[in-house]
């Protein structure tokens, strides 16, 4: 059996599932309405207006946590009068010399570097977008950029790490931790919040037609 390619809806009226690979025809929702696969459930569509004005402020408030993360006190320790605060950057200088040097540059590029470039990449990818402007001619490489980097932005998983060394660090010192932890806290929360209302489908859609989804 041969197919007609004329007969076949035009491949930018579909929508493949990125689990299942599953093609529908694209079709507008009501505002706050989701669409999801009917084969295996995955999420493929939602209308939230005011989606991408959110990701942008929380990108901007993200940028903003992370100056303060990275140049407040993180942690205090006190072992017997003894103080000791220190902030990321100070841990990260830490490594800097000799055969520590590889593991200073991988921590600064996965727990600062690459999640402030996903933000700053967001911001600028979208940003015009919130003001009613076309996008910059940059901003699908930026969008791009922010989903390439997505494993390797690891502010989260430090924040583990730190929470369970925090617990086998509280039998030996009394640890008080500085503002510079709540910012990381809030930064990992709105780094998730962020990655949850992010569309992808609706965005690159929103870049391609320059009007804000
Ligand atoms: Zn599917």
């Amino acid at each position: 059996m041969t197919i007609d390619p004329d007969a076949l809806p035009p491949l930018d009226d579909m929508i493949a599932c990125p689990h299942c690979d599953t093609l529908y025809m694209e079709q507008d929702l009501p505002d706050g309405a989701r669409a999801y696969c009917r084969r295996c459930g995955v999420l493929l569509l939602t209308s939230e207006p005011g989606a991408i004005v959110r990701m942008v402020s929380f990108a901007s408030a993200g940028v903003v946590l992370m100056i303060a993360a990275i140049s407040f006190p993180f942690l205090d320790l006190d072992v017997q009068g003894q103080h000791n605060a220190t902030s990321v950057l100070h841990a990260i200088m830490a490594f800097s010399s000799g055969k520590g040097i590889p593991l200073a540059i991988a921590v600064a590029l996965f727990i600062v570097v690459l999640p402030v470039v996903r933000l700053l990449a967001l911001i600028h990818a979208l940003g015009p977008l919130v003001r009613g402007a076309r996008p910059h001619r940059s901003a699908r490489v930026a969008f791009a950029l922010t989903e390439q980097l997505r494993p390797w932005a690891m502010a989260e998983i430090f924040m583990v790490g730190v929470s369970v060394a925090l617990v086998k660090v509280a039998g030996l010192a009394t640890v008080t931790v500085g503002p510079a932890f709540w910012a990381f806290v809030a930064l990992v929360v709105i780094t998730v919040l962020n990655d949850q209302i992010m569309n992808r489908y609706s965005i690159w859609k929103a870049l391609d037609t320059g009007f804000r989804a």
